[in-house]
């Protein structure tokens, strides 16, 4: 699941703010929210507006963790079966370059404001 990111308006606060939805890009985001985030801050409380153009996806930290795992385990399994490849390091680093594709993809994209 996508997690979306955007900052607190009250400048007082400014603390990051987290999303979850469904969308893998800002048009389905769109169908899925609507224009804006209506929302009371979730640090301080302030309520605020905030356009989906400026939501933010970010990696979860989680996909990390899972990258490193998978290639402690990948690289456990061929050391006991005797072969050593860089396909052990690659693939689960191609898969976290391609959620950060992703990622870059979703932030790149902007719908239009009417
Ligand atoms: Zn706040």
């Amino acid at each position: 699941m996508p997690q979306l990111s955007y900052y607190c308006k009250s400048t007082s606060c400014e603390r990051k703010n987290y999303l979850k939805v469904k969308s893998n890009n800002r048009f389905e985001l769109q169908q899925e929210i609507g224009n804006e985030v209506k929302r009371n801050g979730f640090f301080c409380g302030t309520y605020a507006v905030t356009h989906i153009n400026r939501l933010h996806l970010e990696i979860g930290k989680w996909v990390m963790v899972m990258t490193l795992i998978t290639c402690v385990i990948l690289s456990a399994l061929l050391f006991i079966v005797g072969w050593i490849s860089t396909v052990t390091f690659t693939i689960p680093i191609w898969f976290y370059f391609d959620q950060q594709k992703r990622a870059n993809l979703f932030n790149k994209t902007m719908i239009s404001r009417h």
